[in-house]
């Protein structure tokens, strides 16, 4: 047994050296000091390590636990002083571990409570007011004009009969001006109103004349959108039936209406057009709010810009409603507003309006 004498000193000595080498990079973490300078990253790496390192000196196959097992096979008389020995690398391997990573352990909760702390003399973050959309502006400045010349603001329903959206308004089935106002259908013979106008037959059965009223809202065509038009998009309807009125109040309105739009020296055209709710029919044009009529691009040269279709309803529609048309007779018109948004703004394209995109709308 002599020959095969073992310095089991010597081996624990190897063990605790090996150790030590690798451990000596950590050893001023000790006692809970060295961190200061360690950034979050730094630290978060080095208990990483730390971390390899016991699992490469306490686990299982390690140089420490095979000691460890040597214990118990130790001749009797050398078993208590090694025992004891082994031990001792043993607590101290633990001890020093465990202060290491104490040490870089509350570095990191340190560092991540200041990156997380909250400074409470930091102004608050302001919450994003929203607007309103250039449509609902424009809309509304019409409305306080109308609503300024005693006329009630009506809403009418999108989907319509067809004797709302046509019968009523003298365009019979069949009739070619259906063709330019298609629009879209349900399968039950339902449709989208092709035009505000439709508020004019509701609004007559509910109140009886006199009235003056404008209808702002949403229609729809079957209409290839391009830079010009929309499937659906926004007009004003107006309409007003009394006793005695004539074409120089339809005339008269819509100047009035304009200049207090565009400015006080806006000039209005008629021109003779034809609606099948309307008799006579004209469009009406307005002197160009950017050139004053001289001719520019927004005009196109031309010094005029159209504001839309008007004439002296039709008795067929008085008729529809049961008024008189010998008794009352009356005016109306349609305005488009999207398209007089897009000249007032000067848009290249009228689907900006529409298309949702944070960047545009916020520039109104
Ligand atoms: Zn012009």
């Amino acid at each position: 047994m002599s020959s095969e004498a073992v310095d089991y000193d010597a081996q624990v000595a190897a063990v605790r050296e090996a150790f030590e080498r690798e451990f000596e990079r950590f050893a001023r973490f000790q006692g809970g000091a060295g961190t200061e300078g360690l950034s979050l990253g730094e630290a978060e790496t080095l208990l990483r390590e730390l971390g390899e390192l016991r699992t490469r000196h306490t686990a299982k196959k390690s140089a420490l636990a095979q000691l460890m097992k040597l214990i118990g096979r130790v001749p009797a008389e050398e078993r208590a002083a090694f025992g004891q020995r082994v031990q001792a690398l043993n607590n101290e391997v633990a001890t020093k571990l465990d202060e290491a990573q104490a040490a870089l352990d509350n570095r990191i909760g340190q560092l991540k409570v200041e990156r997380e702390r909250v400074d409470v003399t930091l102004p608050g973050r302001r919450p994003r007011r929203g607007h309103l959309h250039p449509i609902t502006l424009l809309r509304q400045r019409i409305e306080d004009i109308f609503v300024s010349m005693g006329y009630a603001v009506e809403d009418g329903p999108e989907v319509e009969t067809d004797f709302y959206n046509f019968t009523a308004l003298n365009i019979p089935e069949l009739h070619p001006a259906r063709s330019p106002q298609d629009t879209f259908y349900t399968t039950d013979g339902l449709s989208l109103r092709s035009q505000t106008s439709t508020v004019q037959i509701h609004a007559m059965q509910k109140r009886r004349p006199p009235l003056r009223v404008v209808a702002p809202g949403r229609v729809f065509r079957r209409d290839t959108p391009d830079a010009t038009h929309n499937p659906m998009f926004f007009q004003v309807e107006g309409l007003l039936v009394d006793r005695g009125i004539n074409m120089g109040h339809l005339k008269g309105t819509l100047s009035e209406f304009v200049r207090r739009l565009f400015g006080p020296d806006t000039r209005t055209r008629f021109r003779p057009s034809y609606f099948p709710f309307t008799e006579p029919s004209m469009e009406a044009d307005y002197s160009c709010f950017k050139c004053g009529g001289a001719g520019c691009r927004l005009c196109k040269g031309s010094g005029w810009i159209e504001l839309g279709g008007s004439g002296m309803v039709h008795p067929n529609v008085l008729k529809a409603v049961n008024i008189d048309p010998e008794e009352f007779s009356g005016f109306a018109f349609g305005l488009g507003i999207d398209r007089m948004c897009g000249l007032m703004y000067e848009l290249d394209d009228i689907r900006l309006l529409f298309e949702n995109d944070l960047r545009f709308l916020e520039q109104f």
